[in-house]
């Protein structure tokens, strides 16, 4: 596997490779005080004690009670609404805490009538004004359900789906509010997940509307459980799905670009996937980020689906092997077996690390300089060489450029090569690009690299 942040670069323009095969030699990888601050920052307890909170209310369904003062999901928005703005008031006011409330049409069978939803937004500035706006959102929902999905009274504690996330969402607000970031970052607990993605929706519609640079979006749905349905337990791993070609390309789509060079595995949510797998082996080893290139499972959907059908890379993280007794069950037992979604059956320090990989992830993107622009190969001629090249970045404190390859048919980055940061043009010499994917990252100088940009090709010199 490649190092999750190696700093050294060759100052040279041409780096020249010695048998596709051999591994790139991976320098020791560098990890960022801060970020590793943060990581260890997050407070189980905390995330105990806020999924504790939200299974108190009686239900959170988005039809239920919408009273701030009530015991249905009026009162859990006014509860993470509230530790929102204590987060906020920690950090000396830099969260910039705003209720999304919107009227939802009915949307039968699921919305039978218009109802109002308030997804919770705390916004923490990013400091660097060039390139300005670029978004990172993470996201988890505080709606819930019982086994009827229209049933707004019965106990629906949803304590894993996804008292979970959200607990998780405001523990990273409460402990990445403490840090600066270059890039803008979005905590964001949504409602209406259950009864058809309407929070989530409506949010993404906006931020498309408004332009938004969003570069990454991190769904936490179902984060809460380390045991299987079987009762097997692995507290050291963390699903996260990763869309390949949308479902809804159109033929004059880039993507078609993309499809014809090979790079159907290397869409956007996927390379984004893949900087989140070797940023958790750095700052968070004992979990293992196990990337599935899907956007979901089967017959389910989250909150990142409306951010991907509007063209964000966005990723779920879900726990490793679902217990569906556990889900959208009335609170019951039934020949000696327990039903629902209750806290008890939550790990709340996998809970945690669940969320340390969100908050390593986070942090590094959100501090490391925006992806390369413009990233093409050149195909003008028949070589067995790989030439690359790609617009300057505008960051002040750029350090360099990162080529990274593998073979076609593997999941991760398996080389690197590093190159200086007035370097917008590089020849991998030895390497042939008829054999590999390639790509390309910016870092800075602090070690922080961003995702990876898949090249499109370049068919003139
Ligand atoms: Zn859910």
């Amino acid at each position: 596997m490649r190092a999750g942040a190696p700093f050294l670069f060759a100052a040279v323009a041409l780096a020249a490779v010695r048998g596709a095969e051999a591994p790139t030699p991976s320098p020791t990888p560098v990890t960022d005080p801060d970020i590793r601050r943060i990581v260890s920052d997050i407070s189980a307890e905390r995330i105990q004690r806020s999924i504790f909170v939200l299974a108190s209310f009686k239900t959170r369904h988005t039809l239920s009670d919408p009273l701030p003062s009530g015991d249905g999901i009026g009162g859990a928005a006014s509860w993470v609404h509230a530790e929102f703005e204590r987060a906020s008031a920690e950090s000396g006011g830099r969260l910039k805490v705003e209720l999304d409330t919107f009227d939802q049409r009915p949307a039968p069978p699921r919305i039978p009538q218009q109802v109002q939803i308030t997804n919770i937004v705390a916004t923490l500035p990013g400091t660097q004004p060039d390139p300005a706006g670029r978004t990172l959102v993470v996201s988890g929902h505080y709606d819930s359900r019982a086994t009827n999905p229209l049933d707004a009274t019965s106990p629906a504690p949803g304590a894993d789906d996804d008292a979970s996330g959200t607990a998780s969402v405001l523990e990273l607000a409460r402990v990445m509010s403490h840090f600066k970031y270059r890039a803008t970052l979005v905590f964001l607990a949504v409602a209406g997940e259950e009864q058809g993605l309407n929070g989530s929706t409506h949010w993404a519609q906006d931020a498309k509307a408004r332009n938004a640079d969003i570069e990454a979006m991190l769904d936490n749905d179902i984060v809460g459980s380390s045991r299987s349905e079987s009762g097997q337990v692995d507290r050291g791993t963390v699903r996260l799905f990763a869309q390949g070609i949308p479902p809804t390309a159109t033929p004059d789509d880039a993507l078609l670009s993309l499809i014809r060079a090979g790079g159907e595995n290397d869409t956007p949510p996927r390379e984004l996937a893949r900087a989140i797998r070797d940023i958790a082996a750095s700052y968070v080893p004992s979990m293992n980020v196990r990337v599935i290139y899907r956007a979901d499972r089967y017959l389910r959907g989250g909150d990142h689906l409306p951010f991907l059908e509007r063209g964000y890379p966005a990723v779920r993280f879900t726990e490793p092997a679902e217990d569906f007794r556990r889900q959208h069950q009335d609170v019951r037992e039934e020949k000696g077996v327990p039903y629902g979604d209750v806290p008890d059956h939550v790990d709340f320090a996998y809970t945690a690390d669940v969320a340390r990989v969100n908050a390593a992830a986070l942090a590094v993107l959100a501090m490391a300089p925006a992806p390369p622009s413009g990233v093409q190969i050149e195909t003008a001629r028949l070589e067995n060489d790989t030439t690359l090249r790609w617009s300057p970045n505008a960051e002040p404190d750029l350090a360099g450029y990162r080529i990274v390859w593998r073979e076609t048919t593997a999941p991760f980055w398996e080389h690197s090569t590093d190159v200086a940061k007035d370097v917008t043009r590089t020849t991998i010499r030895g390497v042939s690009k008829d054999n590999m994917v390639f790509g390309v990252e910016a870092f800075d100088a602090a070690g922080h690299a961003s995702p990876a940009v898949f090249p499109s090709a370049r068919r003139t010199l």
